[in-house]
């Protein structure tokens, strides 16, 4: 299964939650889900009664959606987790939030992390002094991200700051806004993961 391309907001109201896919849309009255607050294509308030498995998989999706990322890449999280000492389910969004188009996002500079994505891309950020265009590359303690100085030109990124989004930016990183920049201080922990999810059904929708 690769990267999904559909309706983002079909995503939201699938879920059974708001998602945040759309950036600055998300906060306002235009959102889908807050005004059709119910699965697509079903009845008002008529939801599906899911299977065990149902639930283990809806919950993956939603991460997966939540980082925007394909199957094939999410199993590779994955098995990189169960690798690593510690809580595999844990293991996993901390790998997820490490992830630099994730931390683009989480230092406000886009409104989403589609758009955070964008960004990285087109190569407007630096990673200790180097260009890295690659969103999937995984920051580590004591890394330095930054605008590019192509960067400091880019609309979208004046543009949010502008808007001040006030997304306020994780514990785990020390945000310096006036020089575009951000410290990352230590590895992100269960903790620092704010959106509801229930990790463990993930790991045991992998372990059958
Ligand atoms: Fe989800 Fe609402 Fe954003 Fe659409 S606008 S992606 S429904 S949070």
């Amino acid at each position: 299964m690769s990267r999904y391309t559909g309706s983002k907001c079909r995503l939201c109201r699938r879920q059974g939650m708001k998602l945040f896919l759309k950036g600055e849309r998300c906060y306002t009255d235009k959102c889908a889900f807050e005004k059709r607050p119910f699965p697509p294509g079903v009845h008002k308030g008529a939801r599906r009664r899911l299977s065990g498995y149902g639930v283990q998989l809806r919950e993956k999706q939603k991460v997966r959606f939540i980082y925007g990322i394909s199957e094939t890449q999410f199993k590779g999280y994955f098995a990189r987790a169960s690798k690593m000492p510690g809580v595999t389910g844990e293991n996993l969004l901390s790998l997820l939030e490490r992830r630099l188009d994730n931390v683009v996002f989480r230092m406000g500079l886009a409104s989403s992390r589609s758009e955070a994505r964008q960004m990285v891309l087109h190569g407007h950020f630096l990673v200790n002094g180097r260009k890295v265009n690659i969103p999937s590359y995984l920051v580590e303690k004591g890394d330095v991200v930054e605008v590019s100085p192509r960067g400091r030109n880019n609309e979208r990124i004046k543009s949010a700051l502008d808007r001040e989004m006030g997304i306020t930016p994780p514990q785990w990183m020390d945000v310096d806004m006036a020089n575009l920049k951000a410290t990352i201080l230590r590895e992100p922990n269960r903790e620092d993961i704010e959106y509801p999810v229930q990790e463990q059904l993930i790991v045991e929708f992998y372990s059958k």
